[in-house]
């Protein structure tokens, strides 16, 4: 998976150095590349920003620095990528997302600042490369590169030899629809709490449906807005009647 990443914040990306991203990168799993905005502006100030049109509080990006950006970096590699680009108005990012994102073998990220992005970047953009819109959440954050860092982690933690052990990716929350079970490590008796009897019984099969159990209630309790859309509560009563 080949990520390019333009940001007037290059430095903020570097955290895709570390951890299991650092690995994949090392492993050619992961190819990241940060391109610096600012090096496609012509003035003297490096200038990426103007006033808006018809006015209004903030600053809105220029068109021309973002289209020869964009330009120069769909010129470095094979094929045709996908151009991210992340946004509050966007859909927004699940497990679901993460997984389609995966499959891209290669991803432009255009990391908005300010009021965002000139509009008529996003239609030339859409007339040579599909373009999605993508948001962390329904919140604001003050640039792309956040919602970035959360995409690519998001995305090439499900790409193969990425986890060391990619059991663990199966039972993760929002995997089928529903959150994980509590998870216990030693000792078994912490400031007088003890860890569910069941985990210590070596029993596999009690595990298993006592883990299942404590997914159905967790989902139920935190995040009734899953219930309905889970195929793996369909039929029980824990889905609230509409
Ligand atoms: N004026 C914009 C609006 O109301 O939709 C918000 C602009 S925001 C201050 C600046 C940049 O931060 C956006 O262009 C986008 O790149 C990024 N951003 C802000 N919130 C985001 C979110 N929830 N998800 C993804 N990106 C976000």
């Amino acid at each position: 998976m080949r990520c390019d990443i333009i940001s007037i914040f290059p430095e903020y990306l570097e955290p895709l150095n570390l951890s299991l991203p650092g690995q994949a990168q090392r492993k050619g799993l992961l190819e990241v590349a940060v391109h610096d905005l600012r090096d496609f502006a012509h003035d003297r100030h490096r200038t990426v920003d103007d006033t808006p049109y018809g006015g209004g509080a903030g600053m809105v990006m220029k068109p021309q620095p973002w289209w020869e950006a964009l330009e120069h970096v769909r010129g470095l590699g094979e094929g045709t990528p996908t151009l991210i680009v992340p946004g509050p108005g966007g859909e927004v990012l699940t497990q679901k997302v993460a997984r389609e994102l995966a499959d891209e073998p290669w991803m432009i990220f255009a990391c908005g600042r300010y009021e965002g992005i000139d509009e008529r970047v996003y239609e030339a953009a859409a007339e040579v490369m599909p373009v999605r819109v993508i948001s962390l959440g329904d919140y604001v954050l003050n640039g792309g590169e956040v919602a970035v860092l959360a995409m690519i982690e998001a995305a090439a933690r499900l790409l193969p030899g990425f986890m060391g052990n990619a059991e663990s990716l199966v039972e993760e929350s929002h995997e089928d629809g529903l959150l994980e079970y509590p998870v216990y490590t030693k000792p078994a008796s912490w400031r007088e709490r003890e860890v569910p009897p069941v985990l210590l019984s070596g029993d596999h099969a009690k595990v298993a449906a006592w883990r299942h159990e404590q997914r159905l209630e967790r989902t139920a309790a935190r995040r009734p807005d899953l219930l309905h859309a889970s195929a793996a509560l369909a039929g029980t009563d824990l889905v609230p009647q509409a």
